[in-house]
């Protein structure tokens, strides 16, 4: 049987219905053409149905763009009758939704709690930091929109986590973001680190880049506050993450893992790349319509690239963290650097984090093996 994968999925590929600013994924749009991008009934069932019949003990749809709400709620409620008619009883299968929350309404609400989507919305925090660079196209704020998608999630018990992007503006902000998420009542949230290339000069970080101290001392001030919380009533995707690891378990967080996670992107057209931040000509491993997915999934291009992350610079062979911190994701170690062989671009960030942050992580890790918390 071929080693166990999962998908992430991008039916209608780079399409946006807003315009953020520090969006990686919208150049994509020049990789594919200028057209709309919608994932065809035809490659969404070859797509269940290749993949459920693969058997894994867990089967996991994740649902990204661009924006993947734009399919419309019948291109998922199609999904989930193709799941039952491939899947063979007791077979697990898991759904999940990354999504800006602008379309959401009661309609998705009582859908995805119903079917126990993993909903992730993205909002950079309260008004003013959350609208600096998450516009629509005509330059409108988009907070109200997002917080109506939350409600709407909320009136229908649908479950959902919060991604925030750090950018240089919210960044600088720990404790109001902590104030404002905490007073939503959101119980998983993830803080995801925004590093893109300056386009009038490669060499240097884009403006909305967030520098690694400035990291560092975000996710040390989380750390503080979320002890204070209680750490069972908030789960942070990073502190989770290491948790685990110091526990004898897997990291949960790719970044960290000694080799790149064995998930696979599914474009619109059915086009398969080795991960989100490489979906570019090198790395596409072949169409699904053309090939049997497992053997897309065990190419020897994704083997080659999984691989690579193993390829550790002699900084971080020597490095007090290597062991929770494997160098961090390829794609930050060549963001200025063009090599994947190198420290990543946040290494002072996770040296100040992972100081401040270790020692008492291993006590609570010990304390849950313990049954104490
Ligand atoms: S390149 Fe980075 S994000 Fe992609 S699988 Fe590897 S570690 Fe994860
Ligand atoms: S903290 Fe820096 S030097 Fe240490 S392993 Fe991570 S990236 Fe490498």
């Amino acid at each position: 049987m071929a080693r166990p994968f999962t998908l992430l999925i991008k039916p209608a590929g780079p399409d946006c219905n807003i315009a953020c600013r520090y969006c990686f994924y919208a150049c994509k749009t020049e990789f594919f053409g200028r057209q709309a991008h919608r994932m065809s009934d035809e490659v969404q069932e070859h797509l269940v149905k290749s993949y459920l019949e693969c058997r894994f003990e867990q089967s996991s749809f994740a649902f990204q763009g661009g924006e993947p709400t734009l399919m419309g709620l019948d291109f998922y409620k199609r999904l989930v009758e193709l799941q039952k008619q491939y899947g063979e009883p007791g077979q697990v299968v898991t759904n999940a939704l990354q999504t800006n929350g602008i379309l959401l309404d009661d309609q998705w609400g009582k859908f995805l709690a119903e079917y126990k989507f993993l909903t992730g919305i993205s909002m950079d925090g309260p008004k003013d930091y959350h609208e600096y660079y998450r516009k629509d196209r005509a330059g409108n704020g988009t907070f109200d929109r997002v917080m109506a998608g939350i409600e709407a999630c909320r009136r229908n018990n649908a479950e959902y986590n919060i991604l925030v992007l750090l950018n240089n503006i919210n960044v600088q902000h720990p404790d109001e973001l902590f104030d404002f998420f905490t007073g939503l009542g959101v119980q998983y949230l993830q803080f995801v680190p925004c590093v893109e290339r300056a386009q009038d000069d490669p060499t240097k970080a884009a403006l909305y880049s967030i520098t690694p101290e400035a990291y560092g001392h975000f996710m040390s001030r989380i750390f503080d506050r979320w002890l204070d919380y209680g750490v069972r009533n908030l789960s942070v995707r990073l502190f989770d993450s290491l948790l685990s690891y110091l526990m004898g378990g897997p990291h949960t967080e790719c970044t960290f893992c000694r080799r790149c996670a064995d998930y696979i992107v599914i474009e619109h057209n059915g086009d398969a790349f080795c991960c989100d931040f490489y979906v570019t000509g090198d790395t596409r491993m072949g169409n699904i319509m053309g090939a049997p997915i497992e053997q897309l999934a065990g190419s020897e291009i994704k083997r080659n690239f999984n691989r690579k992350k193993m390829d550790i610079d002699n900084k971080c062979l020597v490095c007090r963290h290597l062991d929770v911190c494997r160098g961090g994701c390829p794609k930050d170690r060549a963001m200025l650097t063009r090599t994947h062989k190198a420290p990543s671009y946040f290494c002072e960030g996770y040296k100040i984090f992972f100081d401040h942050a270790l020692p008492r992580l291993r006590a609570i890790a010990q304390k849950i093996q313990q049954g104490n918390i």
